[in-house]
Parts: structure tokens; C-alpha cells; sequence
């Protein structure tokens, strides 16, 4: 712990930490200590981790990385973190991310960008981690920390661990709750883990996982031993790899990155067979509705009366103006607009009950693909490596949005999906695969993706 300490000390520039707890850390360490000692060790016992800014973390600030929760300090514990601490997880501190995990760059974050400790050969400039987890994943690349806890609503955990040469799990929705942790879409939202390799992976989701009674999607079902699966033979296997992701435009480097591990998965024994996914041109379109929809519906309870920060005004109308115009950021307020436009009476039925049909045609495309005997599939992580702080800065938000197409199906059909890091592209950076699975077959994608790693 002490050692982690140090190292996010010096650090410092990557910003992936927006609080560090040294002092919780220490005692936390030294208890870890002495259970270890009496021999009661739990599975985590003396582990530092960092927390994601989206856990509400007891008595510690948590702020979505948004003005508006600058200086909230919850008086209780999300459940995925105190599954942590239960197994004897240290914290270390909490970690950046986008503003309410709105982004895939950290860049919308009220603390600033987080810097990618990967490097571009032969350029001094700063890269993105990616994000919303950008926090997470840059520390965990960056040894800040030796695994961290991550939100994934539309590729949040898969493409900054993309973006950093590390591993990222998106669970099956309802496998992890999402009670105490802040909410951006909650029919897409799902905590995960983000860490060096595939078996850390398995062992921090065996405690993050669970049923628990104060989530509503909370699903009641056994918690395998997900490590056991780590090293577990892929022979057999039949792996899908879906022609719809094999877009117009790819980069030969990504396209060469996915058949070497389509070739790697084949030597270990699995077959590949070609798969279609017919509606996956619209998932981009429909996750953009869906999730600002019920982003404007989850926001407005940031009022500046319940939580927060509080601009007053002349009267409750501007009150609740000035906190939201002060306390939000550009992208929170565009999806906020979005989100508010396409639920509102005359657009409805035309924007948010077709993207939920589409939605239903995804989760179908799946269902098909699997009914038809394929175990997993395989897609790229992401259309692109690493990309520059600021270089997206004049772009549309199209373009930024552009990097979930490959991410964006899978949290609206459910689904568990992996990110494992695939080895360096030209220009020296990682580039990672995705693993997309049936539903609550995590052990799947972590047998299928430590033969990757
Ligand atoms: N980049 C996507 C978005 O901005 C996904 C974010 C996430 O998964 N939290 O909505």
C-alpha cells in the first residue's frame, strides 16, 4: 500500500486520482495485516485498489467527476465497493473518470483530462486513456493501484482498457449491483473491474458480483468461482466473429489485430465461424437516444436543494437554473437537451419507443447467434489505439461517439463483454479485443481471453 502511495505521488501529472486516502489506506492495510496474521485472511486481504468517482464511498468524497457533486461526501457505501472491503481490499483513492461517465476520453471530466502513460513512438504527446474510465485505467496501466473499479454504460470499461494494454470487464447486467453507485442510464449502467491480466480480472468480479436486494436488477444467482475459469481449455469452442463489425473504412492494423486473434483462438483448439448481427449499424443511433433519454430522467435530481451545489436565485425556478447551468458541463447539458427532447410529448413515440424497438431487434440478433451453438464472439475493442488529448477538441460529437460502435450493442442487449489487450499496433500503442458473451458466461470470455492476453 505504501509502495502504491508513493507511486501515485509521484504521478501526479497523469491525474488519474482526483482524491487520494493515504491515511484510510494505511489502516486499512494495517488491519489487512493483522487478519492476515491470525489467519483470517479474506481473498482481497491487503489488495490496493482504486474507486472509480462514481462509487459513493462512505465518509469520502464522491463526485461523479461533475461541479455539481464537488463537495458531496456520501454517508454510505455502494455495495460493489463494500464486496471489496468485505474480502479485505484497501482503498487507495478515487479515481477520475468523464463527467457522470458521460465521454470516451476523460476529457469531459470537472477535474481535467487524464494523461495516458502510453506514448506514441518517437512523440512527446499526450494521449487520452479513453473513458469514461480513463482514471481507472490509466492507474491501473500506470501501477497506481493493482486493480480498479470501473462503470461501463455504453463501453466505458472496454475501451480505456483498450487505450492502456490492460483488461476490462463489462459483467451481464444485473450481475453486479448498481445500488450506491451514481446512475447515468440504468438499463445500461453496469460496475466492473479494470486490471493488468484476465485472472485479477476474475478474482476482483468474483467480490465485486452478487445479488442484492437493493437493486431491483439485482439478479439472484450464484457467484461462480471465476478464476477456476482462468486456464480452462477453449477446445471446442465455437467462436463467432459477426461480418457487420467489419466496417467500411477499418484500419488494416485493427482488421490484422482481429484474424490474429481469431488464429490465436484456433490454435488453442476453438473453431471460428462467420456470424451476422443484422441491426448492428443502428445500435450507435438507438444507444445515443436510449442513454441520454434516461440520462435527463436520472439527472434531475441534481437541483441544488438535495445534493450539492446550490446557486441561489430569486425564486425555486432560478434556483434550480443556476445550479444546473453552473454545475454542469457542455456534454452533460447536450445529453441532458437530448435526452429531454426525445422523451417529450410528439417525439416519443418517434425517437425513444424506436430506438427501444431497435433495442429489441439487438438483443434478438444475439439470442439468434447463440441459439445457433456459437459460445462467444469476437470483435475488435475499439475502430482506433489511443487517440490525442484536444485532437477530437473541434470535432462533432459524432466523431467522439464514433469510438462505441464496436462497444455500444453489448450494454444494450446485456450482455458480459471483455476487453483484453492484443499487443502494440504501428505506432507502439496497445490495441485490445472484445470477447462478447451469453448472458452470466463471464467464465467464457476469461478462459477465451487469457489464450489472447
Ligand atoms: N462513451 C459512451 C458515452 O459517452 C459510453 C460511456 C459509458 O460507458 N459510461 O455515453
Amino acid at each position: 500500500t505504501q509502495a502504491h502511495l508513493d507511486a501515485i505521488d509521484a504521478a501526479g501529472a497523469l491525474n488519474a486520482y482526483v482524491l487520494v486516502t493515504p491515511e484510510k489506506a494505511l489502516a486499512g492495510a494495517k488491519s489487512a495485516d493483522e487478519r492476515l496474521a491470525a489467519g483470517n485472511a479474506g481473498p482481497l486481504e491487503g489488495i490496493p485498489v482504486g474507486v472509480k468517482d462514481l462509487f459513493a464511498t462512505d465518509g469520502v468524497r464522491t463526485t461523479a467527476c461533475s461541479r455539481i457533486l464537488e463537495s458531496f461526501v456520501p454517508s454510505y457505501e455502494s455495495t460493489v465497493t463494500s464486496q471489496l472491503w468485505r474480502d479485505g481490499a484497501v482503498m487507495l483513492g478515487k479515481l477520475n473518470n468523464d463527467e457522470f461517465a458521460m465521454g470516451s476520453s476523460n476529457e469531459t471530466s470537472f477535474f481535467g483530462p487524464v494523461v495516458n502513460p502510453w506514448r506514441r513512438g518517437g512523440s512527446d504527446a499526450k494521449l487520452t486513456p479513453g473513458g469514461s474510465s480513463g482514471g481507472s485505467s490509466a492507474a491501473v496501466a500506470a501501477g497506481l493501484c493493482l486493480g480498479a473499479t470501473a462503470t461501463d454504460t455504453g463501453g466505458s470499461i472496454r475501451q480505456p482498457a483498450a487505450f492502456t494494454g490492460t483488461v476490462g470487464m463489462k459483467p451481464t447486467y444485473g450481475r453486479c449491483s448498481r445500488w450506491g453507485t451514481v446512475a447515468f442510464a440504468s438499463s445500461l449502467d453496469q460496475a466492473g473491474p479494470i486490471t493488468r491480466t484476465v485472472r485479477d480480472c476474475a478474482i476482483l468480479l468474483r467480490s465485486m458480483a452478487g445479488f442484492d436486494p437493493k437493486d431491483s436488477t439485482s439478479v439472484e444467482r450464484d457467484v461462480p468461482d471465476y478464476e477456476a475459469a482462468v486456464g480452462r481449455s477453449i477446445r471446442g469452442l465455437r467462436i463467432g466473429i459477426p461480418k457487420e463489425y467489419r466496417l467500411e473504412g477499418l484500419s488494416p492494423e485493427i482488421d490484422a489485430l482481429w484474424q490474429k486473434g481469431v488464429d490465436w483462438l484456433r490454435d488453442a483448439g476453438a473453431e471460428a465461424v462467420e456470424v451476422s448481427l443484422p441491426h448492428t449499424s443502428y445500435a450507435l443511433a438507438a444507444y445515443y437516444i436510449v442513454a441520454p433519454a434516461e440520462a435527463s430522467s436520472n439527472l434531475a435530481r441534481y437541483d441544488g436543494v438535495r445534493y450539492g451545489l446550490r446557486v441561489p436565485g430569486r425564486d425555486i425556478a432560478e434556483l434550480y437554473e443556476n445550479t444546473r447551468a453552473a454545475g454542469f458541463g457542455r456534454e452533460v447539458k447536450r445529453r441532458i437537451l437530448i435526452g429531454t427532447y426525445v422523451l417529450s410529448a410528439g417525439y416519443y413515440d418517434a425517437y425513444y419507443v424506436k430506438a427501444q424497438k431497435v433495442r429489441t431487434l439487438i438483443r434478438q440478433d444475439f439470442e439468434n447467434v447463440y441459439a445457433s451453438g456459437v459460445d462467444a464472439i469476437l470483435t475488435p475493442a475499439t475502430p482506433t489505439p489511443a487517440f490525442g488529448i484536444g485532437e477530437m477538441a473541434n470535432a462533432s460529437p459524432i466523431e467522439m461517439y464514433l469510438n462505441d460502435v464496436f462497444t455500444v450493442t453489448v450494454n444494450m442487449a446485456g450482455l458480459p463483454g471483455l476487453a483484453v489487450p492484443a499487443g502494440l499496433g504501428a505506432q507502439g500503442l496497445p490495441l485490445g479485443l472484445q470477447l462478447i458473451g451469453r448472458p452470466f458466461d463471464e467464465e467464457t470470455l476469461l478462459a477465451a481471453g487469457e489464450v489472447i492476453e
